[in-house]
């Protein structure tokens, strides 16, 4: 007899709806699993069978063969247990075969017959509703992220026995408790305020330039100014997610189990800040068996936000030049590449020098100038090619007013943009920071641009450099609502990158 139901796989963000089918034959008993099992899926045998074992059903003693297709498909991790559990005891006659195969099933299963969470429950019942599999039963711990699915009909299933029962077996439902999800460390709360940074107008309008524009950020200044002060604050003045990238970020945090589904939909965008001493897995994404996603993925369509930069392994930063390029990851694993997301908004934050005093005249700073220089060279090449606004913080007095809150901040971002999207969506481009160099040399009128062109006659500014304060002029004239850059926008444009060369 044959039995049949299905489950999904993920690769990355991807959910595959897979088929499960199981054969039940005469001959000694086995139980083999065929379609590109990964080690774990080996051990979902001995995990199915004694879940059933604990709900009081018996394990048909006959050859079971089970097959996941489609076979090409890599599969892994422990989520088509149920699946496969449901599938041997339709074939066996146990359970309803034409009533299972209408469900998809998703979940692991405990040897005590309950039904364990799973990570990437989100994008796994998006691909199953797209896939026109509407029904679908997922661990009780994972109920509350998949119904966030608009057109899912959840059914959350605390143990293997209440499933079985229902499609008609005689299980011994035994009162048994729900495994909850994993708890997430972080609750969600709203950004913190712009008002709470005191003075440094400076640096605050380079967040709200850097905001308006998408421009990646760096900020030097001694230990206790307030760079992360600031940084904090940057997703509060960006654009909450529309709809289609908050169910992305979600899935992303999903599957890095890292999201608290009692709370919806992510739709702020996430500030990541991951320490210098972080692996270079937890910062890129990777790990055993399903590749998960880093910080950079964590951070999409929000701010990863670099503190102390130079002291990240040059082989870190390295790899965030192929994000920053692309807006994805790719992770490159024994069975294919994985894919994630990465389009985020780099705020890197660095010391003066190693001891952090060297500001102003220098005095009390104990690092000699070769290690002063070294130190910030750490951070330059292709990377800070990328970085459009570098900015010094000062050292904030006592005695400063709180500054403009977050709300009217944002407020001006969200016209900037606004701005920036009419003129720029033709050519496909959102934000300032999107926009080439050519277009934009193009577009600007040659009075705005003479100033940027003495600047390179002079050795102050680089061809790159001047297509970044090119896009910076713009961002400044969108701020204030004006048609195109005037030189005031230029010249304001040139001292937000006053650590060009330096
Ligand atoms: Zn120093």
């Amino acid at each position: 007899m044959i039995g049949r139901c299905r489950s999904v796989v993920l690769t990355g963000l991807t959910g595959h709806v897979v088929e499960v089918e199981a054969h039940v034959a005469r001959g000694l008993p086995a139980f083999t699993i065929v379609g590109l099992p990964d080690a774990s899926l080996a051990e979902a045998k001995d995990r199915v069978r004694a879940a059933v074992a604990s709900s009081g059903v018996e394990w048909p003693r006959h050859r079971i063969t089970v097959n996941l297709s489609p076979a090409s498909l890599p599969k892994s991790g422990p989520g088509t247990d149920l699946a496969i559990a449901v599938a041997v005891l339709a074939a066996a006659g146990t359970v309803d075969a034409l009533r299972a195969r209408d469900l998809l099933l998703l979940g692991e299963l405990g040897l005590d017959g309950r039904v364990r969470p799973v990570r990437g429950v989100l994008p796994a019942v998006a691909a199953a509703v797209a896939a026109g599999c509407t029904r679908v039963v997922v661990p009780a711990g994972n109920a509350a992220e998949a119904t966030l699915v608009a057109g899912a009909r959840v059914e959350g299933a605390v143990a293997l026995a209440t499933v079985l029962g229902s499609l008609g077996a005689d299980a011994q439902a035994e009162s048994l408790e729900e495994v909850p999800a994993p708890a997430v460390a972080a609750t969600r709360s709203d950004p913190p305020d712009l008002a709470e940074v005191r003075g440094q107008p400076v640096a605050r309008r380079a967040l709200e330039v850097a905001a308006a524009g998408g421009h990646h950020l760096l900020m030097v200044g001694p230990p206790g100014a307030g760079k992360t002060m600031l940084a904090e604050r940057l997703p509060g003045i960006l654009p909450a997610l529309g709809d289609e990238e908050a169910v992305r970020v979600t899935a992303v945090h999903s599957l890095a189990g890292a999201f608290d589904a009692a709370a919806g939909l992510i739709r702020r965008p996430p500030f990541e800040a991951p320490h210098h001493t972080a692996s270079a897995a937890a910062i890129v994404g990777g790990g055993a068996g399903l590749a998960r996603p880093g910080a950079v993925s964590l951070a999409h369509a929000g701010v990863l936000f670099l503190d102390e930069a130079p002291e990240f392994p040059s082989r870190v930063l390295d790899t965030l030049r192929q994000p920053l390029e692309r807006g994805e990851i790719v992770l490159h694993r024994a069975h294919g590449a994985t894919r994630y997301p990465a389009r985020f908004q780099l705020v890197l934050a660095a010391n003066p020098c190693p001891c952090g005093m060297f500001v102003g005249t220098g005095e009390g700073c104990t690092c000699t100038p070769l290690v002063r220089r070294r130190y910030l060279a750490r951070l330059s090449g292709p990377l800070l090619d990328r970085v459009d606004i570098r900015v010094a913080v000062g050292a904030a007095a006592r005695a400063d007013e709180p500054g403009e809150g977050t709300e009217a901040v944002a407020a001006r971002v969200a016209e900037a943009r606004a701005a920036a999207r009419a003129r720029l969506a033709p050519e496909g481009w959102s934000v300032a920071a999107e926009a080439s160099g050519p277009w934009l040399r193009r577009v600007t009128s040659r009075a705005a641009c003479a100033g940027l062109w003495r600047a390179v006659d002079r050795g102050a500014l680089t061809a790159r450099g001047f297509d970044r304060s090119l896009r910076l002029a713009w961002t400044l004239c969108d701020l204030d609502g004006s048609g195109s850059p005037a030189v005031h926008h230029v010249a304001e444009a040139l001292a937000l990158r006053q650590g060009e060369g330096a």
